[in-house]
């Protein structure tokens, strides 16, 4: 169905941030921004970059999850200012039970599904999934989908 990403990001955001108090969660994003999508899977998608933007960062670090119409795309970009990901991990971060593994990461927990699952949905939906991150500065997750077309039915009325 057709839903306002910006209202459901928006929402996702303060109902994470209830029970993740260690972060500030910063939102912005001006609606509404129709797409097509099972929201459910949306909800997931957003839940598994929030719960890696927190696990991967600092305590009292923050989180900013921006929303915005680039060029008919729905663009929603979620970046924290944690570890970072080593460019040698980049190309197997989407793989099933792929983690990076150092000293850092080796102390926090993780099945390494997330970034799968997330791709799977993106894909399902026709989007895209983009990475950017410095070691020792943080990450940004770049999730793109296709602003929901309108159409519009004119009825004329003839005697
Ligand atoms: P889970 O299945 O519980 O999500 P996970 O978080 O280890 O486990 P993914 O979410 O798939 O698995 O992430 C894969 C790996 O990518 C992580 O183990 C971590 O090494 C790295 N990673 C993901 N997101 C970030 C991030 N925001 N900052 C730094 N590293 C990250
Ligand atoms: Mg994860």
């Amino acid at each position: 169905s057709t839903f306002d990403i910006v209202e459901l990001a928006n929402d996702v955001t303060d109902f994470y941030g209830a029970s993740h108090t260690t972060h500030t969660l910063a939102f912005a994003g001006n609606g509404p921004i129709m797409i097509d999508a099972d929201s459910e899977k949306i909800k997931q998608l957003l839940n598994n970059l929030l719960s890696n933007a927190i696990k991967y960062s600092p305590d009292g670090g923050t989180v900013s999850i921006e929303v915005q119409n680039q060029d008919g795309f729905a663009e929603i970009k979620i970046r924290d200012e944690g570890m970072g990901i080593p460019q040698e991990a980049m190309s197997k971060l989407f793989d099933k039970f792929y983690r990076v593994d150092n000293s850092e990461t080796r102390k926090i927990g993780g099945t390494g599904l997330g970034l799968s699952i997330c791709k799977e949905i993106v894909k399902h939906h026709n989007g895209t999934i983009d990475v950017e991150s410095t070691v020792g500065v943080g990450s940004t997750f770049t999730i793109r989908f296709p602003v929901a077309v309108i159409s519009t039915i004119l009825t004329y009325e003839t005697e």
